[in-house]
């Protein structure tokens, strides 16, 4: 038997993988720079991180357009995601969503009382605006968009989702995670930062563990109203749990946009030819503004599944209404050979 085949936890064995392709990390690693900041961070281990909170605050509310109290750090944006859950949850209510999407926030507030109600996707697996807004009904606590989406790899026209949160946002907050906004151009980047300058409910969850590889160093943060970031606090373990090696080598990744450029370029890179292999295979790839991508496959999930990761290569599969699709994260020219390679052994 082979050690790969139907792992129950395909995680345990991601050590020992060819191809790393199942949790969207950023197959390019860390810069240098956050290297050489981790290393200086050793010295000022035995003290907390206090004046590197401003820092890092301060060198992205500019950006955003927002001021540093509009921010809230946290470790990775996982927790800004299970403090909304518990506290919209808490007394019940709707949280109103998008199926397929992201559901770590919508399982955790299934857990605290709240119901999950998903509106069925645009035929082109896209948030249809319109449908949840007619779908909102007085027990909808919260809205819940993933831009770009996962698993599909799909972005609301940017026009849409500022109008909709203007709309939206006076009667029910908007919860907008921003995991993957870092792989849009610059230049085509949704700036919702100035709905919150603007005073408007929305919040945007941030991480570091995509773009600029942190998903082991743990960093993220939240854009939200200084009221509202107050009230999630509460249900965090608040911002110390960021750690000052994190921190300093976050502030060093946030101004390496040279780095950055770089992971983004390599991912549209690999993310474009594998797109191109499969549909020379035939496959129907929904175009993807990530660094992941989802197509359906036609056979059962779990034997795709067993037969990829017995190759040593790991992924992710989903079904959804019936149709069997696989996602797979965006690594290196490599590892996506390896992948398409596979891919063809496995589906003749
Ligand atoms: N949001 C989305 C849409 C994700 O895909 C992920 C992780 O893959 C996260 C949030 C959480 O990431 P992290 O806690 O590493 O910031």
């Amino acid at each position: 038997t082979n050690e790969f085949a139907f792992a129950d936890d395909p995680f345990d064995k991601m050590p020992k993988l060819k191809a790393r392709l199942l949790a969207n990390e950023n197959p390019l690693g860390i810069s240098q720079s956050a290297k050489e900041a981790i290393m200086k961070s050793a010295e000022l281990g035995n003290r907390y991180a206090w004046m590197e909170f401003s820092q890092i605050k301060a060198l992205i509310a500019p950006d955003e357009g927002v001021k540093p109290e509009n921010i809230m750090m946290s470790p990775g944006s996982s927790d800004i995601l299970m403090a909304a859950a518990e506290y919209f949850a808490k007394d019940g209510g709707t949280i109103l969503t998008s199926a397929i999407t992201y559901d770590d926030l919508l399982q955790r507030a299934q857990k605290f009382g709240a119901k999950i109600k998903a509106i069925p996707m645009t035929k082109d697996y896209k948030y249809d605006l319109p449908a949840i807004k007619a779908a909102i009904t007085p027990d909808v606590k919260l809205v819940y968009i993933v831009n770009p989406n996962n698993p599909t790899g799909t972005i609301v026209p940017t026009a849409e989702l500022e109008a909709f949160c203007k709309e939206i946002a006076p009667k029910v907050p908007v919860f907008i995670d921003e995991a993957y906004i870092d792989f849009y151009e610059p230049a085509e980047r949704p700036k919702l930062g100035k709905l919150v300058a603007d005073g408007q409910n929305v919040i945007l969850a941030r991480t570091f563990s995509k773009i600029h590889g942190f998903a082991g160093l743990r960093l993220g943060y939240a854009i939200a109203q200084p009221e509202m970031l107050k009230t999630l606090r509460g249900y965090t373990n608040g911002e110390f749990a960021v750690s000052i090696t994190t921190l300093m080598a976050g502030i060093a990744s946030y101004k390496d946009v040279a780095w950055q450029n770089h992971c983004r370029a390599e991912n549209a890179k690999a993310r474009a030819y594998t797109t191109k292999a499969l549909a020379d295979m035939g496959y129907e790839v929904i175009p993807s503004a990530a660094n992941f991508i989802l197509f359906p496959i036609r056979m059962k999930t779990k034997t795709f599944e067993g037969q990829m990761f017995g190759q040593g290569i790991g992924i992710q599969t989903r079904e959804f209404n019936g149709q069997p699709f696989c996602r797979v994260s965006v690594g290196t020219m490599d590892e996506m050979a390896i992948f398409i390679d596979g891919f063809k052994k496995v589906v003749g």
